[in-house]
């Protein structure tokens, strides 16, 4: 049916899904580009050539300059799936358009997109409280102006905007007001924008897990104008389906350079860092001689490469269940994005939330420093050690970081335990804290790869595991074995009798 969302793989809290539309189904996470009806500077053939089969393009200017006569799919083609969006923007932009919320909806339903907006009204980054309630009680009132025309319309997928800007309280009531009207098949968070081009994105960050958190899992999430490259495999961590954004072209009129880490400017590039059919045939000094028009247009191109291939990685990161690595090493290309990775770490909780207890791609885990640590399968394990019941009134530990894996066939550990059977066994490791050896052969227990040189901090943080591991388990006795060479040697100072 349209409208159907159908989750296919998940890691984190992202996925990749089937979003099911009148022009075919359409896998997520997915980047809608946002294509100017009276001035394209990307050709609809170009965009297919970089892999787009959809765009999202404006109906209040479509409508405002008579550009149809009739659906939009007669005037663009069969096979794209086509978003619109309603004048928001413009509004953000340039104040209030003469259009209303119901012409321009009416006018919607009359050229047939995919996907449709209703004329809601963008908080933007206001610092006016009032101002921002305005906006969400606006918006929510619009919503339920034009249900009727929603509910005689089924094979358009309709959009509820989510607004509330930096209030993230109005913001969680927009989402879960939103959320109660079924016949909206879609959400979308409306403002980012402005943040992201303040880099605020820890602010990004909040609101997105806001709006996320307090709607249903299974309603496909959009983030509008979220669009560039560095901030895509954070937002889908999170939980974002669709993005849209003209930055790819916005950003080469002003010869701006997308890369996955960062913009460039073009005259400040001796090389192309990148081997699309654009930077292929050009060098940057060429491209910098073309006439403008044609600059332009081979920098948006190279843009959209740029953003499809960030897509695709993170869905295949998705696929790896690699997708917290993936964050992690983005987020040390901007302290901008270092805040934004650790934003997000503040949601661990959530993540682990969502994120599959079995995957079937992952090898093993790549853990690097502290940050590693709030990987939801560590929470997981610091939460099974919680719970975990002494078998024995007596415990072994042993240091566990030169040991092979997994720990229970390690010659070391068969003979340990065969001396003492008396006692329960548990192997101290870096990251994880304690490890049941019974349990080592469980994923992701034996399967991880560790530096040689482990940071102070990851050190001091599984020490307080430990002890917190074994304080309520009443222990009446605890002997370490094979400390004295461990990076946790430490440990033997954690006071037997607790
Ligand atoms: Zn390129």
């Amino acid at each position: 049916m349209i409208g159907d969302f159908e989750v296919k793989d998940e890691d984190l809290a992202g996925r990749i899904g089937i979003l099911e539309t009148k022009h075919g189904k359409l896998e997520t996470p997915v980047f809608f580009p946002v294509i100017n009806p009276l001035k394209q500077e990307v050709f609809l053939e170009e965009l297919k050539a970089v892999g787009f089969n959809n765009f999202i393009t404006n109906s209040f200017i479509l409508k405002k300059n008579n550009i149809l006569q009739g659906t939009i799919h007669e005037k663009f083609g069969d096979n794209f799936v086509i978003m619109t969006d309603s004048g928001a923007y413009q509004i953000l932009e340039y104040g209030e358009i003469e259009q209303t919320n119901r012409d321009i909806v009416s006018f919607e339903a009359k050229i047939r997109p995919d996907i449709a907006v209703f004329l809601d009204i963008p908080t933007g980054n206001t610092d006016d409280r009032e101002e921002a309630k305005f906006s969400v009680e606006m918006t929510l009132e619009r919503g339920k102006e034009i249900a009727d025309i929603v509910d005689q319309n089924e094979d358009i997928i309709w959009v509820h905007p989510i607004q509330g800007g930096q209030f993230l309280d109005l913001v969680e009531y927009s989402a879960r007001e939103a959320n109660k009207r079924t016949n909206y098949k879609m959400l979308a968070l409306g403002s980012p924008t402005v943040f992201m081009e303040k880099y605020k994105y820890d602010t990004l960050v909040d609101m997105i897990y806001t709006a996320k958190s307090s709607v249903s899992r299974g309603v496909p999430f959009h983030l509008f104008g979220g669009g560039v490259p560095h901030i895509i495999p954070f937002a889908v961590a999170l939980g974002v389906d669709s993005f849209d954004s003209a930055s790819y072209a916005i950003f080469a009129r002003d010869n701006r350079y997308l890369t996955s880490e960062r913009t460039y400017r073009l005259e400040d590039l001796e090389y192309f860092p990148c081997s699309c059919p654009v930077c292929s045939r050009y060098d940057p000094s060429e491209l910098l001689e073309m006439k403008s028009e044609e600059r332009y247009k081979l920098l948006a191109i190279h843009n959209l490469w740029k953003i499809r291939e960030e897509v695709n990685r993170v869905k295949q990161a998705i696929k790896e269940g690699r997708l917290f690595e993936y964050i992690q090493q983005k987020a040390y290309s901007h302290p901008a994005l270092y805040s934004a990775f650790k934003s997000i770490l503040k949601y661990s909780s959530y993540l682990e939330k969502y994120d599959p207890r079995v995957k079937g791609n992952v090898k093993g885990l790549l853990l690097f420093d502290h940050n590693s640590m709030n990987r939801p399968e560590l929470l997981r394990h610091s939460e099974f050690m919680a719970n975990l019941k002494p078998k024995r009134n007596k415990v072994i530990i042993i240091c566990g970081d030169k040991l092979g894996s997994p720990f229970i066939s390690d010659p070391k550990v068969k003979s340990i335990q065969g001396r003492n059977r008396d006692y329960d066994t548990f192997v101290a490791l870096p990251f994880y804290g304690l490890v049941p050896v019974m349990a080592s052969e469980a994923f992701p227990l034996s399967q991880f790869e560790i530096p040689d040189i482990i940071d102070d901090t990851t050190l001091n943080e599984t020490i307080l595991k430990i002890k917190e591991t074994l304080r309520n388990k009443n222990y009446a006795e605890i002997k370490f074995m094979e400390c004295e060479k461990s990076v946790l040697s430490h440990i033997m100072s954690i006071n037997p009798t607790l």
